[in-house]
């Protein structure tokens, strides 16, 4: 018999709690978060994120009373992507390699980077005659010969876009050091001449998040309009995000974010009954 307190006793409860929470939103089952779960039961230690201690909704990673979930867009594209993403980058809150699974989750796949072991379903993947696969990086000064600023996909194929998640030197790393993408060609995303790129939430330099780069290569490949929905999305998580590290609520400018994401939800998607909205 376990004693009084013991865990066996407390996490029924605990359980019961979880399940009855208002802020408890479903966690969407995507390549992202299914990468998130198995890397967290490989850790040796927790992993403690940068804002770690704020409440979190599990499924957005906003803090909860911040919670976006009931505005994720549902959005349609003929093209793929696949995020390497590089060692703790699926548990970290900010990584936003996630939205794009959040809102093309039947076209996202996620794996683990490493040099000398990638996955054997990732290489699978880039065997696959249903896709032709393209290296989304800025510029390759290794071979430049790879380089393409646009997409010759060939009959019967369709783009899938390879995005290596993490810093922008885990990147560089990850570029110059996995034999199995030596082959690729490179898609070279030049984002100051594409239209989403006004919807970016802070200019700078000329570095984006892997979310905005998805959201540049998806126009680029033609899908104009799940581009700006995941622009949006990117938008709307950032701006929260942003805002819950200076606990100032965004405002109006947050009113004009759901807004704008209105003709992108699904109005029959169970749990969203009860959106807050300041649209009124
Ligand atoms: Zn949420």
């Amino acid at each position: 018999m376990p004693h009084k307190g013991s865990l066996a006793t407390i996490l029924p409860l605990f359980v019961l709690f979880c399940a009855e929470s208002p802020f408890m939103k479903p966690v969407p089952d995507h390549a992202v978060n299914r990468l998130r779960t198995w890397r967290k039961s490989i850790s040796t230690r927790p992993f403690l994120a940068r804002g770690g201690s704020v409440p979190r909704c599990e499924a957005c990673q906003l803090r909860r009373d911040w919670c976006a979930c009931d505005w994720r867009p549902e959005l349609k594209a003929e093209v793929g992507f696949c995020l390497l993403m590089y060692d703790s980058e699926p548990m970290k809150p900010s990584n936003t390699g996630r939205l794009i699974a959040d809102v093309l989750p039947g076209k996202t796949w996620a794996f683990l980077w490493s040099r000398t072991e990638p996955h054997p379903e990732l290489l699978a993947l880039l065997r696959d005659p249903e896709w032709q696969p393209y290296v989304v990086f800025p510029a390759s000064e290794k071979a430049p010969a790879r380089l393409t600023e646009q997409l010759l996909t060939a009959p019967g194929k369709r783009p899938l876009f390879i995005l290596l998640d993490g810093t922008w030197p885990e990147a560089r790393k990850m570029f110059n050091k996995s034999p199995y993408l030596d082959a690729l060609p490179v898609l070279a995303v030049r984002p100051e001449s594409l239209s989403t790129y006004g919807m970016r939430v802070a200019p700078k330099e000329h570095q984006l998040c892997t979310a905005e780069v998805a959201a540049c290569v998806l126009e680029v490949a033609g899908e104009a309009q799940a581009g700006l929905g995941l622009q949006l999305w990117f938008n709307l998580f950032s701006s929260r995000y942003m805002a819950g590290r200076v606990n100032r609520w965004p405002g109006e400018e947050d009113a004009v974010l759901q807004q704008a994401l209105v003709p992108f939800l699904n109005p029959m998607r169970e749990n969203d009954e009860n959106r807050e909205s300041t649209l009124d």
